[in-house]
């Protein structure tokens, strides 16, 4: 009972949390790992999921209602984990108080999840650049460049050219609309690559993202991401 209170307060814990300690219950951790072996059993995993948007699917449907109808401009979403509990506060703590702690348990959990095909370059979702100076830190960027390290892969930049309003309260569509034309890629991108995310909500960004990314000469674009917000419930 005491260790789920914790989980929930992830993001508590975690500033008090050491190396050697699960990060979310102080418990002794795996061996080179941020957490204990029930923890990690207890984190939102996105066990069934949309093989195109990452939503969750009913077991043994491959694919959403949303993408065989009206598909996205990206071919495959890996998103391992859902964005809620645990992960919500992480993910919080790391856009919002640039936690490195909280960044490096996201890119470890990243790893395990890593999609089957890794494209030959990663593209980090920019943001505008005046939001970019208020916040001072881009958290996919962050992501992108720690995992481009590991995996040796390289970078491709994008910048985004149109400031869009919050997205919060837009349905599906609408986001889509506010968000078309928002990205330019900055050269000509080798023919697969992956964009890199903190959170897929609704795949509106990455929509449009893929899409300025295939303008641009791209052949295919695939989203790798920590979390995946469940529609309806983000
Ligand atoms: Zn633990
Ligand atoms: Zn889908």
């Amino acid at each position: 009972m005491l260790r789920k209170r914790w989980l929930q307060q992830g993001g508590h814990w975690l500033k008090r949390a050491m190396p050697g300690y699960c990060a979310f219950c102080l418990a002794p951790a795996l061996p080179g790992q941020g957490w204990c072996a029930s923890c990690l059993k207890d984190l939102p995993w996105n066990r069934h999921a949309c093989e195109q948007c990452g939503d969750p699917v009913t077991q043994g449907q491959s694919r959403c209602g949303h993408c065989l109808v009206e598909p996205p401009a990206f071919t495959c979403t890996q998103a391992g984990l859902l964005y809620q509990g645990a992960i919500k506060e992480l993910l919080h703590d790391f856009k919002f108080q640039a936690s490195p702690r909280a960044g490096i348990l996201l890119y470890e959990l990243m790893r395990m999840t890593s999609p089957a095909l890794t494209g030959a370059a990663l593209l980090a979702v920019p943001m505008y650049p005046s939001h970019a100076r208020e916040r001072g830190f881009n958290q996919s960027y962050w992501l992108a460049k720690q995992l481009g390290e590991t995996l040796g892969t390289p970078l491709v930049k994008a910048t985004r050219i149109k400031d869009s309003f919050s997205q919060r309260t837009l349905n599906r569509r609408e986001r889509a609309a506010n968000l078309a034309g928002a990205f330019r890629l900055e050269a000509e991108p080798p023919e697969h690559i992956v964009i890199i995310d903190d959170v897929v909500t609704t795949g509106a960004t990455g929509h449009a993202l893929a899409s300025a990314a295939l303008d641009a000469g791209a052949k295919r674009v695939d989203i790798w991401a920590v979390a995946r917000t469940p529609l309806g419930k983000g």
